[in-house]
């Protein structure tokens, strides 16, 4: 047993799952796309009204495919915030792309769209905006400077799927976007993804990369009379007893989003007057975003403030975790070089960022022990030095 009374996350189910993996195997099809990966495709393409879906075995695989359908090139350059998961570069390195890290806007954390711009060369082929925990990047503007420069999109939609952007869901706005169905995420399954395919002349390639390369999709379809190699590929579906465990989670989607969002407001409502008191940020979302409930974070005045509360939540058994190391700065982001100071904001974030426990099932009791922990932290008599910081932090640079 963990030694916190109240984990960061604890994943959750919903009721069906070890029912439909059951369905799973006594319809004795456990590799992939049997008829769970049928249903999980079905009501992921209604539900985000993409023109296609296909379930992977993770994000970062999604990414992968991403990468290889770009036909992305040593040397070709792509545009991303260096405040994001590894995946997100990752999947573009390895194909030889080089990565150039954009800052980002200190309000919603996601990639600054007034930045990209300037970072365009040559070799540019590609933007990848993150959805910072589920609030949508500016993509009007995005997508219209991707447009004037003749570039791909491809959203990494880890944390935003169900939230939108102008009443349009998040991960229909790039040519693909990528989805997460890790434990930590809000729809889970321990480990998958998906590839959300928005132009639909992918989606045949992109069909073959994820089988080995193969046209075996066609010939299970019926469409050639036999299956070969075709193409460059992997092997990147998941086995139908995950797509059972996704879909019995996907079907509940409403009930889980609906207990997320109530705890997402629960910490709002209980958390702004300290927070304002203190000078404390806590997540901003522009009045055309929706986002899904996917993480509750605060942005503390300073990085010894923020160890302080993280601390005083420790030795009450509560486990609050910071989040992203800026990848510029990191060992293998360093080999990059040339980003001292060009990315202030990430890097001032990545120091003061704190994100809360949070997870569909917790009660209202364990969100209370960690609400009225917070309450007890005194930020201002101890660490009244660093009020100014924070208002020049909050205000940002801009
Ligand atoms: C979780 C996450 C990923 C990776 O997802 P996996 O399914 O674990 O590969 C990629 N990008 C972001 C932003 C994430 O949060």
């Amino acid at each position: 047993m963990t030694k916190y009374r109240i984990p960061f996350n604890r994943p959750s189910l919903t009721g069906d799952e070890l029912h439909y993996i059951a369905d799973a195997i006594a319809q004795g099809h456990i590799s992939g796309d049997g008829a769970f990966t049928k249903k999980c495709h079905a009501l992921l393409k209604e539900t985000l009204n993409a023109a296609d879906i296909l379930l992977t075995t993770s994000c970062t695989h999604a990414l992968e495919i991403a990468a290889l359908l770009l036909d992305i090139q040593p040397g070709d350059e792509f545009i991303v915030p260096s405040f994001t998961f590894v995946s997100t570069v990752n999947a573009f390195v390895l194909r030889g792309a080089r990565p150039v890290f954009v800052d980002i806007r200190p309000d919603t954390l996601n990639l600054d769209e007034k930045l990209v711009e300037q970072a365009i060369t040559h070799a540019t082929r590609l933007i990848v905006p993150v959805h910072y925990a589920g609030v949508g990047c500016e993509m009007d503007v995005l997508m219209e400077i991707a447009n004037t420069h003749n570039l791909n999109v491809v959203e990494d939609n880890a944390h935003g799927l169900f939230g939108s952007y102008k009443g349009k869901p998040l991960g229909t706005f790039g040519a693909m976007a990528t989805q997460s169905f890790h434990e930590t995420k809000n729809i889970v399954c321990g480990e998958g993804g998906a590839l959300v395919i928005n132009e639909p002349h992918y989606l045949e390639r992109a069909e073959i990369i994820r089988e080995k390369g193969t046209n075996r999709s066609r010939f299970l379809r019926g469409q050639v009379d036999k299956y070969t190699w075709v193409d460059i590929g992997s092997s990147y579906l998941p086995s139908d007893i995950l797509a059972a465990f996704l879909y019995a989670q996907l079907e509940k989607r409403e009930m889980i989003q609906k207990s997320r969002a109530q705890i997402w407001r629960h910490y709002i409502e209980e958390l702004s007057d300290w927070a304002t008191t203190y000078g404390i940020g806590l997540p901003t979302v522009p009045d055309d975003c929706e986002q899904p409930s996917h993480m509750f974070y605060l942005l503390m005045p300073s990085p010894e403030v923020r160890r302080h509360l993280k601390d005083h939540l420790d030795a009450r058994g509560i486990l609050a975790v910071s989040h992203y190391v800026p990848l510029h700065s990191s060992e293998m982001g360093r080999a990059y070089g040339g980003y001292e100071g060009q990315c202030p904001v990430t890097e001032r974030v990545s120091e003061c960022l704190l994100r809360l426990p949070f997870f569909t099932d917790m009660s209202a009791e364990e969100q209370n022990v960690v609400i009225s922990a917070i309450h007890e932290f005194e930020v201002g008599s101890t660490h009244g030095a660093d009020r100014q910081s924070s208002e020049h932090f909050l205000l940002g640079s801009r």
